[in-house]
């Protein structure tokens, strides 16, 4: 059985596939809103700085022309995987006018998360054979380290201007996304990138990490067609469901693919704002929504939380202008939702679900069908079925399944990796590693519930956390034998990883379980983001659970967890 979305359209049966990204968003005859209508997509929520969309796509001109010399990149020569860019920085205002210009550019732009330690950006740079780098000030001393250990010259650094940082000019002697543009003044009109029929939708545009049902974080990549049709696929599901420009709560990360398509792309083609901070703040962002009377919050789980903890710093706004409260990235326990909605009776508190390796969203509450805890009905263009473990469609459309997607917006797959996009991406259908069902809601729309993950993945505030990753970094701590890594519940951060763990034979007897586990808990931290500390614990077990062929049984663990949670 294939669950279709409730409303379907046509131009979403052929999404364009001869345009790049950028030349997509600023054309008026793809359907985008009205220059002259537009909102100016970009405003910066600490200085109130704003581009408008002339603005930002004169820019987007400018650096790739100024970029262009520097890089000794042209347009036509070299395939985009010669030409990768990669963004670690925090959010700005021009995070889009750099992707963009890139596109123009030919190249590809792997974005990086802010969080990670020099160890990651460089296994992202290596991975993803990046030959520049984008920063911003507060994270350049990481970006050297990293730049240095993977052999990117200092001249191939640039900065990217963050509100709150007082970066103006030059830093350390490396030039800006401002001087770029400025020399882009003074060169020629670029040549414009040829496109044959279907190249965009076989030309990679974004490579983002992911680490899929398993292993380690993977390269996925998604080509302009895929960030085309999710742009067409969200427009048409809103346009039957609002009814004004949006200004929206930019405080997503832009390097996950959740901030990157909806902040970065989705506004620009609908004629909405982004208000962006460099990143979550609370504080911030609660005088950014009175300030700029924001409409829509773009969040994850841990948000709704926060602020349902903190009332009283809460009524000390104006929060009147919030319409819709949007959430996704990862599950909104239904209590959450309902204690949130007492709180804001006139929200429409909505959860969308998606994938990096779906270019974002799959499906979505709209404002007139929410059901709480439920993720909404498949967007228009986005068909799914269920299977059971041994590859089975389920018998009753109610029944429990691992979730199977097609999409325009399915990516291309993972780079270089042939053997995990052979157990991901089979018959054009992408394999999620969620479980899930599908009920009929009153208003006769089937309604999609995430029931639980099948996939190896801790999600911590919506960001990916590879057990893999985890388990092989504990492997070099002395007093490991042997570990798994599984998510368990957390009221904060949704999730937390936690390593099971055997003690190696250099452990002797006398020594206390609580300063080897305190020692490994260190260990842990260090070149790791702060999102994947084991804030879960160590326990000590005798052994870890394995299949006859050595894999780890995840699975184990987690349902003997949950049922120790359920005796508490
Ligand atoms: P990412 O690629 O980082 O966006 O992670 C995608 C994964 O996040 C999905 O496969 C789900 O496991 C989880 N996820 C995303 N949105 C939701 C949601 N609304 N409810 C439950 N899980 C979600």
């Amino acid at each position: 059985m294939i669950f279709h979305s409730p409303s379907w359209v046509p131009k979403l049966a052929n999404p364009p596939s001869s345009v790049t990204i950028p030349e997509f968003i600023f054309d008026e005859s793809t359907g985008r809103a009205p220059f002259a209508q537009s909102r100016d997509p970009f405003v910066c929520g600490i200085t109130g700085k704003s581009f408008s969309v002339q603005e930002v796509k004169e820019r987007v001109d400018l650096l790739a022309r100024g970029l262009a010399p520097e890089l000794n990149w042209s347009s036509n020569a070299g395939t985009e995987f010669e030409k990768v860019v990669a963004v670690f920085s925090l959010n700005s205002i021009d995070y889009g006018t750099v992707s963009w210009a890139t596109h123009l550019l030919g190249g590809l732009v792997s974005p990086v998360s802010a969080a990670y330690t020099a160890k990651e950006l460089e296994f992202q740079l290596r991975d993803s054979k990046a030959k520049c780098l984008f920063t911003c000030s507060p994270l350049l001393e990481i970006a050297l380290i990293a730049a240095k250990a993977v052999g990117i010259p200092e001249n191939r650094i640039y900065v990217l201007q963050v509100a709150g940082t007082g970066v103006q000019g030059t830093v350390n002697g490396l030039k800006t996304v401002d001087d770029l543009i400025r020399n882009g003044r003074r060169r020629p009109s670029l040549e414009r990138l040829r496109l044959g029929n279907g190249d965009g939708a076989r030309r990679a545009a974004f490579l983002c990490y992911s680490s899929g049902t398993s292993g380690f974080p993977k390269g996925v990549m998604i080509s302009h067609r895929n960030v085309i049709s999710n742009i067409l696929q969200v427009d048409a599901y809103e346009r039957l469901h609002r009814e004004s420009a949006e200004v929206a709560l930019g405080i997503l990360p832009m390097s996950h693919i959740y901030g990157l398509i909806m902040l970065l792309h989705e506004n620009v083609y609908r004629g909405d704002s982004s208000v962006v901070l460099p990143k979550f703040d609370f504080a911030q962002s609660l005088d950014a929504i009175q300030r700029f009377k924001i409409t829509t919050l773009f969040l994850v789980p841990p948000i709704f939380v926060l602020l349902i903890k903190s009332k009283s710093v809460v009524e000390q706004h104006d929060l009147s202008s919030v319409i819709h409260a949007v959430t996704g990235a990862a599950p909104l326990g239904e209590e959450t939702a309902a204690q949130l909605q007492q709180m804001f009776p006139r929200w429409l508190i909505r959860q969308g679900y998606g994938l990096t390796e779906t270019s974002t969203v799959v499906s979505s509450t709209s404002g007139k069908d929410i059901w709480m805890g439920s993720c909404g009905s498949l967007i228009p263009g986005c068909e799914a079925r269920l299977v059971t473990e041994e590859g089975k469609e389920v018998e009753n459309c109610d029944q429990a399944g691992e979730l199977l997607i097609r999409s325009p917006s399915v990516a291309l797959g993972y780079f270089n990796n042939p053997k995990a996009n052979n157990e991901t991406f089979k018959n054009g259908w992408l394999c999620t590693g969620d479980k899930a069902m599908f009920r009929k809601a009153p208003s006769g729309n089937q309604h999609l519930f995430i029931i639980d993950r099948m996939k190896e993945l801790v999600k911590v505030k919506g960001h990916q956390v590879a057990p893999a990753e985890l388990e092989t970094h504990l492997l070099t701590h002395p007093a490991v034998g042997d570990c798994a890594v599984i998510p368990v519940p957390d009221e904060y951060y949704g999730e937390v990883p936690k390593a099971f763990v055997t003690k190696s034979s250099s452990v002797c007897m006398a020594e206390c379980d609580a300063l080897v586990k305190q020692s490994i808990l260190r260990h842990a931290k260090q070149g790791k983001a702060n999102y994947k500390w084991l804030r879960g614990g160590v326990e000590f077990i005798d052994a870890i659970p394995k299949s006859p062929s050595g894999k780890i049984l995840r699975r184990v663990l987690i349902d003997q967890e949950r049922r120790k949670k359920r005796q508490i």
